[in-house]
């Protein structure tokens, strides 16, 4: 038999487990594949609905769904953390169970997640709508308070999941106090260790002029340093200070604990992944895919979606026999809300640079779509429309 280990029931294992166990079957029902799925997590949340719960009040409830409901016939689920992957003698362990378990492949999607520790105050001063969506509803219970005041977004520290979100954050918070009629006596500032506002150049020339319109102050070139709640100062690593009265920044993120020091990762932790075929360093039977990556590019779910895709083929391919061989191109696409029902996309791959795409309510539409299938796309639902989408970035063969 030959059993394959996903660790992680997010995005990336959940939509990876529901392919291979929607090909594989056949093999599943005689016994020749299992498939094990390993998290501690029972629910998922729709991690981008953490905005709209942040800025626009909506029920955190709404973002959850139950994993049961989510996975695919045939996956095995069990509700413990890795704790341990020996990728050499392919075996791993979970927190709750001293027993070894064998693997024949093993897919690495644990994701990421704020890291508090790497800047000191922070977590003192800072809310944020990275950690889950109940942590996103404090910020819409302060928001609905505030009447006037120096408002600090942006991007606390480096890497960090959904590259636009930060911004996103900016445009929403205006959208609220314009409506609000409050705009006047609310100063929004945006923060970022880029030298420009967005770190592609081209998605720049979109949002900058935005920025200057709704009057969106921007700071650039700002290495976060320390915060101290009590004065309410923000200090750079150029020294720079900058006071505050409320502060949302998007904290720096880190992989997995149990990665550090794993013999696969840098000394970060994220897992030395080959940027096409998503090989850990030399294992072919070992990949690693979304977030807990080190491949230089977004920390997006639609990276995640379309690795898992390639992984689960390569995987698949090997077990049938059919000898064809899949890779990943690098193809990003996360949606900006500009506010006002706008919206622009960030879209690239290895070989070709970001684009410049307008803002439109045609493209806030597309992502109201994604929303709606969501959950039964992690179900492997609408593969036909990914598929579709994104051509020959769905794979390449
Ligand atoms: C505010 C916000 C907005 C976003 N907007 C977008 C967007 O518009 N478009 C987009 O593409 N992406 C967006 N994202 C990013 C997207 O949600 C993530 O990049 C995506 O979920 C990554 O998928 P993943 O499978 O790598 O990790 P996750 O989906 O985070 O799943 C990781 C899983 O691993 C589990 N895990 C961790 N450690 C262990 C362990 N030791 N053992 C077992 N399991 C473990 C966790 O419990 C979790 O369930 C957004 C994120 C946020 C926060």
């Amino acid at each position: 038999m030959k059993k394959i280990a996903i660790i992680g029931n997010g995005v990336g294992g959940l939509i990876t487990s529901s392919k291979l166990a929607k090909d594989l079957a056949k093999e599943i029902k005689s016994g020749e594949v299992s498939i094990m799925l390993f998290d501690k997590k029972t629910e998922q949340e729709f991690q981008p609905g953490n905005l709209d719960v942040a800025f626009r009040g909506t029920d955190p409830s709404k973002m959850r769904r139950p994993v049961e409901k989510l996975v695919y016939d045939g996956v095995k689920i069990i509700h413990d953390n890795c704790e341990k992957v020996d990728l050499p003698n392919r075996y791993l362990k979970t927190e709750g169970n001293d027993e070894k378990i064998d693997f024949d492949y093993i897919i690495i999607s644990t994701g990421s997640s704020p890291d508090y520790d790497q800047i000191p105050g922070l977590r003192d001063a800072n809310m944020d709508f990275h950690t889950n969506a109940y942590t996103s509803s404090l910020i819409y219970q302060k928001i609905l308070k505030i009447k006037s005041g120096r408002i600090v977004v942006g991007i606390g520290g480096l890497p960090y999941k959904c590259p636009p979100s930060p911004n996103e954050s900016a445009f929403m918070l205006d959208e609220h106090f314009r409506k609000a009629g409050i705009r006047d006596k609310v100063e929004i500032t945006y923060i970022t260790p880029f030298t420009r506002i967005y770190s592609a150049d081209s998605i720049n020339e979109v949002i900058e002029p935005i920025y200057k319109a709704r009057s969106i102050e921007s700071i650039t070139a700002f290495n976060t340093d320390s915060v101290d709640a009590t004065k309410k100062e923000i200090t750079s690593l150029e020294g720079e200070t900058i006071k505050y009265d409320y502060l949302f920044l998007t904290p720096p993120h880190k992989p997995a604990d149990f990665l550090k020091n794993s013999g696969f990762s840098d000394e970060d932790g994220w897992v030395k992944t080959d940027k096409r075929n998503l090989h850990i360093t030399d294992y072919d039977y070992g990949f690693a895919i979304g977030d807990t990556t080190n491949i230089p590019i977004s920390k997006a779910g639609v990276e995640a979606h379309l690795e898992g895709i390639v992984v689960a083929n390569n995987i698949i391919s090997e077990i049938q026999g059919t000898g064809k061989r899949y890779k990943f191109t690098g193809r990003t696409q996360c949606s900006m809300e500009t506010g006002f029902h706008k919206a622009t996309f960030v879209v690239g791959t290895y070989d070709t640079p970001v684009q410049k795409i307008p803002p439109s309510t045609f493209n806030y539409m597309e992502k109201k779509v994604m929303e709606k299938i969501y959950w039964e796309s992690l179900h492997g639902q609408y593969e036909w429309l990914f598929k579709y989408h994104f051509k020959k970035d769905y794979f390449e063969d």
